[in-house]
């Protein structure tokens, strides 16, 4: 993917001036927030809730619940002054300046600012893409917690391996289980 070259219009032109804003969590949200409403600006997310990621692992000990965590993206776009499209993109194409989507929407642009986070990287060690639970949203936390949940209920040992140490403190201060160990 790459942005557009074209140089920005002059002043008196900035209400015609199109900006799409790929993604809409921290960096997208951030961009949005701070562009005058004299632009015309879509911002586009697949997801309908801003995620405070940092805090999703006090999911796990039931310190924070989804709601404490989510912000409905459309209400934050809408008062920054811009329109806000819940879909997924698909291809930037730098050439007709164009965003199209999953929806099938073509949305025009005159600068495109891609702001869709990282991808998971699992450094080839084996099997950890297939056993691996990722961890990078709220409904993911949800699912680890449930799994771990299950799992408690069993009298065997249990070992967990986190990327994130504080996802493993989070999970042992909420739920204390004997058979629980973390490395
Ligand atoms: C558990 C955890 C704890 C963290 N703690 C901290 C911390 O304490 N301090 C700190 O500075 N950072 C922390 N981070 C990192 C921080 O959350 C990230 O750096 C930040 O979220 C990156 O923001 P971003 O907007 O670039 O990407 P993301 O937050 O990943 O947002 C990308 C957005 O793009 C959307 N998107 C993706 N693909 C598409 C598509 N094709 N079409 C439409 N939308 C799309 C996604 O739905 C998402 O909303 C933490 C991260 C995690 C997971």
């Amino acid at each position: 993917m790459s942005f557009s070259k074209r140089k920005p219009k002059p002043e008196n032109n900035r209400r015609s001036f199109r900006i799409v804003i790929a993604g809409a969590n921290f960096a997208g949200l951030t961009a949005a927030v701070n562009l005058p409403q004299n632009y015309s600006v879509d911002v586009i997310d697949c997801r309908p809730n801003f995620e405070f990621l940092p805090n999703i692992h006090e999911l796990l000990s039931g310190i924070k619940k989804p709601e404490s965590l989510r912000i409905d993206r459309k209400r934050l776009v809408e008062r920054a002054g811009h329109r806000f499209i819940r879909d997924k993109v698909t291809t930037i194409d730098p050439v007709k300046q164009k965003v199209y989507t999953s929806g099938r929407k073509r949305v025009p642009y005159d600068i495109c600012v891609v702001a869709i986070g990282g991808v998971n990287n699992t450094f080839g060690i084996a099997g950890a893409a297939k056993f691996g639970l990722p961890f990078k949203t709220v409904a993911q936390c949800q699912h680890i917690a449930r799994r771990l949940e299950a799992l408690s209920h069993r009298k065997q040992g249990m070992a967990l391996l986190p990327a994130n140490p504080e996802l493993g403190c989070n999970y042992l201060d909420g739920r204390r289980n004997p058979f629980t160990s973390f490395a």
